[in-house]
């Protein structure tokens, strides 16, 4: 035994001695567990206080009241999956209003196709394709095909951007 030890001088870290092992009922460590000391395993009848499926005052968690509000398929907190799925309208989900990148697609195609019928796609159909504006890409996008980007930009973020065409590439980026 550690000679300050053996003259009742502890080293305490907490509620034990670093030096010889010894407990004391004090200054236990409820960070990892708010029921039980992690050091000495001493338990204490206090209620974890849970917020949703975690107790911010320790690491606990628990599989019950997790918070599908920002993602129907994902907990906020612990991001657990669930099975529930999204009611996708009009592009967005009705319970979580994450976006629905399929209807976005579609609509983004949509207005290509609308901007390939519309005079500001005049000169690309002259040249017999359009070229993207995706970044580094330059890829040739034929008449009919491809991707308008600028206008859901705008719908979405209130951006005044001049439309881009972009390929099937470029789109998801
Ligand atoms: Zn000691
Ligand atoms: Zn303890
Ligand atoms: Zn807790
Ligand atoms: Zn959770
Ligand atoms: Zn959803
Ligand atoms: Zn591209």
């Amino acid at each position: 035994m550690n000679l300050f030890c053996l003259f009742g001088s502890h080293k305490w870290t907490g509620c034990e001695c670093c030096n010889c092992g010894k407990q004391r009922d004090e200054e236990h460590d409820w960070s990892r567990d708010c029921r039980e000391c992690w050091r000495c395993h001493k338990t204490r009848d206090q209620e974890h206080t849970w917020d949703g499926c975690k107790c911010p005052k320790c690491r606990k968690w628990r599989d019950a009241d997790h918070d599908f509000s920002k993602n129907c398929g994902e907990c906020a907190k612990c991001g657990i999956q669930s099975r529930r799925s999204h009611v996708f309208k009009d592009g967005y989900c009705a319970v979580c209003g994450i976006v629905d990148n399929r209807t976005l697609l579609d609509e983004a195609h949509k207005k290509a196709i609308q901007w390939w019928e519309s005079d500001s796609s005049a000169s690309a159909r002259r040249r017999g394709y359009a070229i993207c504006d995706g970044l580094d890409c330059g890829r040739h996008i034929l008449p009919g095909e491809g991707y308008l980007r600028g206008g859901i930009l705008k719908d979405i973020m209130g951006l005044d951007s001049s439309p881009e065409i972009v390929c099937e590439k470029c789109v998801g980026r």
